[in-house]
C-alpha cells in the first residue's frame, strides 16, 4: 500500500482538485491507497484570521466567513457533478459550516478565543476539504483523524501519543479499504478528548505517522513544486529539485526551514526504513525526489540550503562558566521544559560563551526562563544576565558528502565575506553534515543567493548590473549586453543580468533582471532619481555579485563609488572623475576594492577600448618598470588636427568632432587638454608614480579666456581661432609636419603639449581620431611597446567597458 498526501495547494484550486483526482484514480488501479489531504490552499491562515476578527469584535468576520463558505461552494458546483452526491455533500458542508459559524459568533459575543477554541476553528479546514475530496473520488472511504491520531500534553504543547495513534490506526485500517480519505492536520487529545492538530503544517505528519503505522511502500508528499529544491524557489529562482536525499540530509533542511516538509515527518518513516517521494500535482509526469536510506552516490558535497527568518541568538556567558560541567545541560532542560525549541548552538573552545539560536517569539520567555536558571550565578557576579539579539536570520548548507570534502566551511565563509556579509554566529556538528550560521535578516536573501550561486549553479555565473548613464556609451552598452546574452550564456556559462538603469533623472530597478528591448520607454515614466536616492536603493537592494557601471561623466556620480566598493559592490568607469580625482582618494578606491575582494576597473579611461591600463599592469606584475610613457591620449584632437585643411577651418573641426560622437559632451574638456590631462594622470599612476593634475605641464593651443564663459559664448568665439590656425597649418603643411597633442610622462614628470610631429615619427600617421600609446619599460627600452587604435567613439568605449564587465566575471 501507499499513503499519497496532498497539500493545500493541490486542493486549492479546480485545476488542481482534477488533477489530484486523476492521480488517486491511476495509483489505486495498482494497491490500495490511503489519501490524506490539507484544507483547501489559504484556508487555514484564513480560519485564524477569522478569529481574531471575531475576537476583536469586527463585524467583518462574518464577511470573511462567507467567503469561505463560497469558496468551498463553487469548487463543489464545479466538480461534483452527480447531483445526488452534490447535495449530500452540501448538507455535509454546510452542516459543518453552521457549527463554524456558531463557535465564531460565540468567540464574537464573549471576546475570548482560548486555546481549545482556536484548536476546533482550524480543524474544519481539513474537514471540510476531506469531505468534497472524498466525494469527489469514485470507492473512497472517509475516515476521521480525530480519531485515531491521538495528542497528549507534554511541556504545555500538544505531542503526539505515539504508542495509542499507532495502535488505533492499525486497528481502523485492519480492512484496508481500496481507497482510504483522511483528513490531515486534526487529532484529538487522548485525556481530554478536546480537538487538537500537529501544528501548522502537520499534514505531512498524518501522513507520516499512517504510512510507518502500515508498513506502506512508499509515502508520497504531493505538492506544487517538482520535488525537494536546493533552496526555497520563491527566494532563490535559480533553485533546482534534487533527485536524491538522504533522511538525514532532508531532516536537517526540514529543521532549517524547508517548507516542503514539515520536520516531524520524517522521523517515523525514516526508522521504518519508508522512502518518502516528492511531487509534483501540476507536474506529476516529473520523478520529483526521492527520500530514503541509502542514496546513490552522489559527489555534490552540498545538497541543499535552507533557512529561518527571524531568529534570535541568546549569548550566556560568565567566567564560571570556564571547565564547569552542566552549564549547558541547565540551559537546555531548562529551556525544553518550557517548550522552547533550540536549532543552534555554538560555543567558543574557551567554554565561557555559548550563543543558542531560538526563534524571535521564543526569545522574550527564553530569556527569562535563562535568567532564572540562573539567578544565583548572576547575582554572584560569576554571570552576566543573558543577552539577546533580535532581527537575525539562520541559514543551513546540509550535505551528507561535506563529510568527505575538505574546504567546505572555507568556501561557505569566503564566499559570505567577499560579498560584505558578516556572520555573526555559526555551528558546525559533529555528524558534519550541516554547517548552520546567523546573519543580520537584511543579508539572508544575499546570503542565500551567494551561496546558492557558489554551491550549486557552477553551470551559470551570475553578474548583477547598475548601468548608471544611458546616453551614448550607456546606450551601445546595454545594447551590446542585450545581443550578447544568449550567446554569453550558452558559450561562457555567464549571465549579465542589467537589475538597474539610471539615466540623469530617472532609475529602473529589477531584481530579476530589466527587459532591455524597452528599457528606454519604462525609463522616461519611471521613478525620479538622483546620485543619492540611487546609492540608497542599490545599496539597499543588497544583491550578490553586483557591479555599478558609471558610463556618465558626472562628478556626483563617481563621488558614490567609495561607498559602492565598501559594499562590496565592484565599479566600472568610463567615467575619468574618480581615477584621475586627488591621488589619495584614487588609493582609497583601489586600496577598499582590494579589501572587500571587489573590482575597480577604468580601463576606458585611456584610449576608449584599447587595452592600455591592462597592458601597464600586465608589464608592472610581471616585474618590469614603467620609464616613459608618450602619447596621443585625444581622439577628438586628433581627429581634429587631422581635418583641419584649407578648406576645413578649425572651429569647424570642433563641431564635427561634436556631432560624430567623439569629443566629451563640452568640448572645451578635451580643447583645454583637460581631458589629456585627466588620461596622462591615470596613466602616470597605473605607471606607479604619485601625480596630480596640478603637476601636469600644460602648454595649451586656445586662449585660457575662451574657457571662462559659457558655452554658448564658446561656440560664439570659437571662428575667431580659425585665421591664426590657419597661417600655423601652412607653415606646417610647408615643413611635412602634423599636429599632434602629446601627452609625455618622463619618471614621473608629465607634461601634455602641440607638437609638430615629423615624418618618420610614429604619431605621424595617426589616423582619424586614433590614439597611440610607446611604452618606455626596463624590457621595452630600445623598442617601445606600441598600442594604436580607435581611441574614442562610443561603441568601441562600449566594447571596453564591456570587456571589464567580462574581466570581473573572470572570463
Ligand atoms: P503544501 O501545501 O503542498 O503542503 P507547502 O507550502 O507547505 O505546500 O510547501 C511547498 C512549498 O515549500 C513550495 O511551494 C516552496 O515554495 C516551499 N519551499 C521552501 N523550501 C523549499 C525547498 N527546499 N524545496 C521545495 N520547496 C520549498
Ligand atoms: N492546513 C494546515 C496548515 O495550513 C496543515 C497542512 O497544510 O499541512 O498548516
Ligand atoms: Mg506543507
Amino acid at each position: 500500500m501507499k499513503v499519497l498526501k496532498f497539500g493545500g495547494t493541490s486542493v486549492g484550486s479546480v485545476q488542481s482538485i482534477l488533477s489530484l483526482k486523476s492521480i488517486v484514480e491511476k495509483e489505486a488501479k495498482k494497491q490500495p491507497i490511503v489519501v490524506v489531504v490539507s484544507a483547501l490552499g489559504g484556508i487555514t491562515d484564513k480560519l485564524i484570521s477569522t478569529s481574531t476578527l471575531a475576537l476583536q469584535h469586527d463585524d467583518n468576520w462574518k464577511y470573511e466567513f462567507d467567503q469561505m463558505v463560497d469558496r468551498h461552494h463553487k469548487m463543489i458546483d464545479t466538480i461534483i457533478t452527480d447531483t445526488k452526491k452534490r447535495e449530500d455533500l452540501f448538507n455535509t458542508v454546510d452542516s459543518l459550516f453552521e457549527q463554524l459559524r456558531s463557535i465564531y459568533f460565540g468567540v464574537y459575543l464573549i471576546h475570548d478565543l482560548s486555546e481549545k477554541t482556536q484548536n476546533a476553528i482550524v480543524s474544519y479546514g481539513e474537514r471540510l476539504s476531506s469531505n468534497i475530496v472524498a466525494a469527489l473520488i469514485k470507492g473512497a472511504k472517509w475516515f476521521d483523524s480525530r480519531e485515531f491520531i491521538k495528542t497528549e500534553r507534554i511541556n504545555g504543547k500538544n505531542a503526539l501519543d505515539s504508542e495509542l495513534t499507532n495502535k488505533l490506526v492499525k486497528n481502523t485500517f485492519k480492512d484496508l479499504p481500496h481507497i482510504s480519505l483522511i483528513p490531515g492536520f486534526i487529532s484529538r487529545d487522548t485525556d481530554t478528548d478536546e480537538i487538537t492538530n500537529l501544528g501548522r503544517g502537520g499534514s505531512d505528519y498524518t501522513a507520516a505517522i499512517i504510512a510507518a503505522a502500515l508498513n506502506a511502500e512508499v509515502l508520497e508528499i504531493w505538492t506544487d513544486v517538482d520535488g525537494f529544491m536546493t533552496a526555497d524557489p520563491r527566494v532563490i529562482r535559480t533553485a533546482y529539485t534534487i533527485n536524491e536525499l538522504s533522511y538525514i540530509e532532508a531532516m536537517e533542511l526540514c529543521n532549517f526551514g524547508a517548507k516542503v516538509i514539515y520536520p516531524p515527518t520524517i522521523y517515523p518513516v525514516c526508522i521504518k526504513n519508508i522512502p518518502i517521494r516528492v511531487k509534483n500535482t501540476f507536474n506529476p509526469e516529473n520523478e520529483g525526489t526521492i527520500i530514503k536510506n541509502k542514496i546513490n552516490d552522489d559527489k555534490k558535497p552540498i545538497k541543499g540550503i535552507s533557512s529561518i527568518n527571524g531568529t534570535a541568538l541568546i549569548t550566556v556567558t560568565g567566567l564560571s562558566m570556564v571547565g564547569v560541567i552542566g552549564v549547558n545541560r541547565r540551559i537546555f532542560t531548562a529551556l525544553a521544559n518550557e517548550g522552547i525549541s533550540v536549532f543552534m548552538v555554538s560555543q567558543a573552545s574557551s567554554e565561557n560563551s555559548t550563543s543558542i539560536g531560538v526563534r524571535e517569539e521564543d526569545v522574550e520567555e527564553a530569556v527569562k526562563v535563562l535568567n532564572e536558571e540562573f539567578a544565583t550565578e548572576i547575582e554572584d557576579g560569576a554571570m552576566f544576565p543573558m543577552h539577546a539579539e533580535c532581527g537575525l536570520a539562520t541559514v543551513a548548507i546540509v550535505g551528507e558528502n561535506m563529510k568527505h570534502a575538505a574546504g567546505i566551511a572555507g568556501k561557505l565563509f569566503g564566499t559570505l565575506g567577499r560579498s560584505g556579509i558578516s556572520v555573526i554566529a555559526c555551528a558546525q556538528g559533529a555528524s558534519e553534515t550541516n554547517i548552520s550560521f546567523v546573519v543580520k535578516s537584511e543579508s539572508l536573501r544575499k546570503s542565500l543567493n551567494v551561496l546558492h550561486d557558489s554551491f550549486f549553479l557552477s553551470e551559470y555565473k551570475v553578474l548583477n548590473l547598475f548601468v548608471c548613464g544611458v546616453g551614448t556609451v550607456g546606450g551601445k552598452l546595454i545594447e551590446q549586453i542585450r545581443n550578447q546574452y544568449e550567446e554569453l550564456k550558452d558559450r561562457s556559462q555567464l549571465k549579465l543580468n542589467v537589475v538597474g538603469i539610471a539615466s540623469s533623472k530617472n532609475v529602473i530597478l529589477n531584481r530579476d533582471g530589466i527587459d532591455l528591448s524597452n528599457y528606454k520607454n519604462v525609463l522616461k515614466t519611471s521613478e525620479l532619481s538622483s546620485p543619492e536616492k540611487l546609492k540608497e536603493a542599490i545599496l539597499g537592494m543588497n544583491i550578490f555579485n553586483s557591479v555599478f557601471v558609471d558610463c556618465t561623466a558626472s562628478k556626483d556620480i563617481a563621488a558614490l563609488y567609495q561607498s559602492f566598493l565598501e559594499n562590496n559592490i565592484s565599479v566600472i568607469a568610463a567615467n575619468k572623475i574618480a581615477a584621475s580625482a586627488e591621488y589619495d582618494k584614487y588609493v582609497e578606491l583601489k586600496k577598499t576594492a582590494l579589501k572587500r575582494g571587489v573590482k575597480f576597473r577604468f580601463e576606458t579611461n585611456v584610449g576608449a577600448g584599447l587595452p592600455i591600463i591592462g597592458t601597464i599592469n600586465d608589464l608592472r606584475n610581471s616585474g618590469d618598470k614603467i620609464l616613459k610613457i608618450e602619447a596621443v591620449l585625444s581622439g577628438t584632437l586628433n581627429f581634429i588636427f587631422n581635418e583641419i585643411s584649407s578648406e576645413v577651418p578649425f572651429s569647424e573641426t570642433v563641431h564635427r568632432a561634436k556631432e560624430k560622437g567623439y569629443s566629451e559632451p563640452d568640448p572645451r574638456i578635451d580643447l583645454s587638454g583637460k581631458d589629456v590631462v585627466r588620461k596622462l594622470v591615470i596613466l602616470a599612476r597605473e605607471a606607479g608614480y604619485r601625480v596630480e593634475q596640478e603637476d601636469v605641464e600644460k602648454h595649451l593651443f586656445v586662449p585660457q579666456e575662451y574657457f571662462d564663459g559659457s558655452i554658448d559664448d564658446f561656440w560664439k568665439n570659437l571662428p575667431k581661432l580659425d585665421a591664426d590656425f590657419e597661417t600655423r597649418r601652412k607653415i606646417l603643411e610647408s615643413e611635412d609636419k602634423k599636429w599632434r597633442f602629446v601627452a609625455v610622462m618622463d619618471g614621473g614628470k608629465t607634461s601634455v603639449e602641440l607638437k609638430a610631429i615629423e615624418r618618420n615619427h610614429p604619431f605621424y600617421n595617426l589616423e582619424g581620431s586614433n590614439n597611440i600609446v610607446l611604452l618606455t619599460t626596463e624590457r621595452y627600452k630600445e623598442y617601445p611597446m606600441l598600442i594604436q587604435g580607435y581611441g574614442a567613439g562610443a561603441s568601441v568605449t562600449a566594447a571596453g567597458v564591456f570587456a571589464n564587465i567580462m574581466s570581473i566575471a573572470n572570463i
